[in-house]
C-alpha cells in the first residue's frame, strides 16, 4: 500500500499515509453489511446474498447510488479478523455467498480476512462484485480466493467512461478483465438447488438515450461466448446524477430497455436477467434504515 497499484488508475499513492484517488487508506472501511436479496436468482437462494460493501472506489461515476459509501467514503474501519467474525456470521444467517461489492483497492485486507474465515469454518462461495475497472494483476490477486464474478460492462468505449466515471480506459481494462476471467473461470456454475458456486456474471446498466453503448458491450460479450450470463439492468436513477448532461436527467425508457433486451435475444445468449421497469423503486438503496434494499436484512 506504499506505492498503490491495486486498480488500474495505478497512482502510485502511499495509502498508509494518505488516500489514494479511490478515497480511502490502507485501513479496511466498510460501509455496510446486508443480506442481500436483490442480486440476480442464483445469488440469493437461502437468506440472500451476504454482501460487504467496501468504502471509497477507484471510479467516480456521476450517478452512482452508492455515492455516500463510494465518494464520500461513510464507513466504520474494521480490522481484518473482524471482518472475517462478519464473514462467518453471514454465513450463520444462511447466507448463498460472500459478496464482496468493490473490493479491489482493499484486496490484500480482504484476502487476509477471508483466509482467516476459512481456517475457522468458512465454506461459501466467495464473489467478486466489481465495477469492471480491474487489471489482471489486479485479478490475479483473488485466485484461489474468489468463486464467483459479478462483473460491471458499464460502457461499450472509452470516450463515456472519461465522461462518467472519470477514467479513460475504462472499455480497454473491463473487455480485458472480462475476456481474463471467462478464459479462467468460465461458464456459471450452480448447484441443485440453483444456488451459484463459480463462475461469471456480467451486468450492463442501461443509460438514457443509450449512453452506455449498450449494443457495443453485448457484440463483445456475444464474441467472447453466448454462454457469459448477462444481467440487462433498467434501474438507472437519475436522481443520483451530478453532472449536466441533459439526457441523464430522465430514467430509461421502457422503448429503449427493451431494444437492448432484444439485441440480447437476437444474438443469442443462453442466459438473460432482466429488470422490471419499477426496479428504481425497489433497488435504490438506502443505508441509512435496517432494510437498505426493502427487504434483507443489515447486519453492520
Ligand atoms: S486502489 Fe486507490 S490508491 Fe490504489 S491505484 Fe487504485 S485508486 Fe489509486
Amino acid at each position: 500500500m506504499t506505492g498503490c497499484v491495486l486498480c488500474p488508475r495505478r497512482c502510485p499513492a502511499d495509502r498508509s499515509r494518505a488516500e489514494g484517488a479511490c478515497g480511502v487508506g490502507e485501513d479496511l472501511l466498510v460501509g455496510s453489511i446486508v443480506i442481500h436479496r436483490g442480486e440476480e436468482p442464483p445469488l440469493v437462494t437461502g437468506a440472500g446474498s451476504g454482501a460487504v460493501f467496501f468504502s471509497g472506489c477507484p471510479l467516480k461515476c456521476a450517478y452512482c447510488q452508492n455515492s455516500r459509501i463510494s465518494h464520500q467514503a461513510f464507513g466504520k474501519t474494521v480490522t481484518e479478523s473482524e471482518l472475517a467474525s462478519f464473514m462467518l456470521l453471514l454465513q450463520d444467517c444462511g447466507c448463498s455467498n460472500i459478496n464482496l461489492v468493490s473490493p479491489t483497492h482493499f484486496a490484500p485486507g480482504i484476502i487476509r480476512s477471508l483466509t482467516l474465515a476459512r481456517e475457522q469454518g468458512l465454506d461459501l462461495p466467495v464473489m467478486l462484485n466489481s465495477s469492471g475497472y480491474e487489471s489482471i494483476e489486479s485479478l490475479e490477486r483473488w485466485e484461489g480466493h474468489a468463486d464467483l464474478f459479478l462483473m460491471d460492462l458499464k460502457y461499450g468505449d472509452n470516450e463515456t467512461g472519461k465522461l462518467l466515471s472519470r477514467v479513460a480506459d475504462y472499455w480497454d481494462r473491463a473487455r480485458e478483465a472480462v475476456a481474463y476471467l471467462w478464459e479462467k473461470g468460465g461458464a456459471l456454475c450452480v448447484d441443485e438447488n440453483g444456488r451459484a458456486l463459480s463462475g461469471l456474471i456480467v451486468r450492463h446498466l442501461v443509460l438514457p438515450g443509450m449512453r452506455s453503448n449498450p449494443f457495443a458491450v453485448l457484440e463483445f460479450l456475444a464474441g467472447l461466448s453466448l454462454d457469459i450470463p448477462v444481467s440487462i439492468m433498467s434501474q438507472y436513477n437519475p436522481s443520483f446524477y451530478s453532472g449536466t448532461l441533459a439526457e441523464m436527467s430522465r430514467t430509461v425508457s421502457p422503448g429503449e430497455y427493451e431494444v437492448v433486451l432484444e439485441k440480447a435475444v437476437d444474438f443469442g445468449f443462453a442466459t438473460i436477467y432482466a429488470q422490471e421497469m419499477d426496479s428504481i423503486e425497489n433497488y435504490t438503496p438506502d443505508f441509512a434504515s435496517d432494510t437498505p434494499f426493502g427487504d434483507g436484512l443489515k447486519i453492520f
